[in-house]
């Protein structure tokens, strides 16, 4: 046998290793110093009512002959897929229900889509970047190609004519710099697109943080994107289903390849390769779109809101510069005094005893950048920002 060689060229992810290395070292020789930790990307407020009780009531109902469900419709029962279209609409997004698909989550479908396209294909990622857009593609051997996003574009990148891409990774609100496009940059993209015969793989994972009505949680809402987009969006973020998993993938029928549809190539990936999300885990999903699931996810999202202002509010009192932290769990900020990412990082913890994450992880164009996060506790965001501008003020 022989191995996928692609796997070689895979850059150890020694990112969030080496900040736990470093964090236990500092712990070992600091005994009494009391850590607070804003790198994590995981959510801390539990599940909601709502759906705790929606997990309870479906397993019951596995638990009688009557209501038992074995295997069910690989793309995900009509139920769910019925109130995303209709959280959709209420975004002025019309969905068929055979143009959603319901995943473990959006990590899943971000890695399975490319069994839909050919090896060949040159694919444009921004920089910095969620990693696994860089890594699966990797592994599939193809040929990556970067946008720069950086401070003179606010970290929104926008389409360069003389590149030519075939499919294009765009996340908004993003991970890690909270950024978020707007309508007339999201067009630009979708134009871009549309004339070079590319895709857009939209990931929406952090929709559910966009307040404000002008912003666009969907690339659906730009006029041509059901011909050129598919978006991937996930529970995770909106109502903390990280461990929980589930999560949605939208293949419009308008997205064709020359004859061939890719909805119909997904729903044959699907049914050969996937075989479902538990049901207990869809009946509690549904239960986040009814009226007081919405009220209560909406809490806990205005429970992260409020870290991710604490943190900006400081941050605009010491002057730094950031991007996100509005729209965004994540607060992207520039390291003061031309610290490098992983000097910040040092400076942080030794003079903060605060644990972020240095941008340098996500692409080149992160250095000298930093990531915090709003899924801290708000007495944890609170402390960690005095002890911040005691150490910079
Ligand atoms: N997309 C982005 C940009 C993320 O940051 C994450 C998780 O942190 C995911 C996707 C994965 O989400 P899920 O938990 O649905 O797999």
């Amino acid at each position: 046998m022989k191995i996928n060689a692609n796997y070689l060229n895979l850059k150890q992810s020694y990112l969030f290793a080496h900040i736990a290395k470093k964090v236990a070292e500092f712990s070992a020789a600091n005994p009494d110093a009391k850590i607070i930790k804003m790198g994590i990307g995981d959510v801390t407020r539990p599940l909601c009512s709502e759906v705790v009780s929606g997990l309870i009531e479906a397993s019951e109902q596995m638990g009688k002959a009557e209501t038992f469900k074995g295997y069910g419709p690989e793309q995900g029962y009509d139920f769910l897929k019925q109130s995303i279209a209709d959280y959709y609409a209420g975004n002025g997004v019309q969905l068929e229900l055979d143009e959603v698909f319901i995943s473990d989550g959006a990590k899943s479908d971000l890695g399975n889509i490319l069994d839909l396209f050919d090896a060949d294909n040159t694919v444009l990622i921004p920089d910095p970047v969620y990693p696994v857009y860089v890594d699966t593609n990797i592994m599939a051997g193809r040929k990556v190609l970067f946008m720069n996003a950086n401070e003179s574009n606010g970290f929104l990148p926008l389409p360069d004519e003389s590149v030519k891409a075939d499919i294009i990774y765009i996340c908004s609100p993003n991970n890690p710099t909270g950024a978020v496009y707007g309508k007339d940059a999201l067009k630009k993209w979708v134009d871009y697109a549309l004339k070079n015969a590319a895709v857009i793989l939209f990931d929406s994972a952090y929709e559910s943080f966009v307040t404000d009505a002008e912003l666009p949680r969907s690339i659906y809402q730009i006029e041509g994107a059901k011909k050129c987009a598919i978006e991937f969006c996930s529970f995770s973020k909106t109502a903390g289903f990280t461990g929980t998993r589930c999560g949605y993938t939208i293949v419009p029928n308008a997205l064709v390849s020359g004859e061939v549809s890719l909805n119909k190539l997904w729903l044959r990936r699907q049914t050969t390769k996937f075989n479902g999300v538990p049901y207990v885990v869809q009946y509690a999903a549904a239960k986040v779109f009814t009226k007081e699931g919405k009220a209560q996810i909406n809490e806990n999202l205005a429970y992260y809101r409020e870290n991710a202002k604490i943190i900006t509010d400081t941050l605009d009192k010491l002057g730094i510069w950031y991007t996100g932290g509005k729209h965004s769990p994540y607060v992207w900020l520039k390291c003061p005094n031309g610290m490098s990412s992983w000097e910040f990082f040092d400076f942080l913890l030794e003079k903060g005893n605060i644990v972020g994450t240095p941008g340098e992880g996500f692409g080149q164009n992160g250095e000298g950048f930093f990531r915090l996060t709003a899924f801290s506790t708000k007495e944890n965001t609170l402390e960690a920002m005095e002890r911040l501008t005691k150490i910079l003020g």
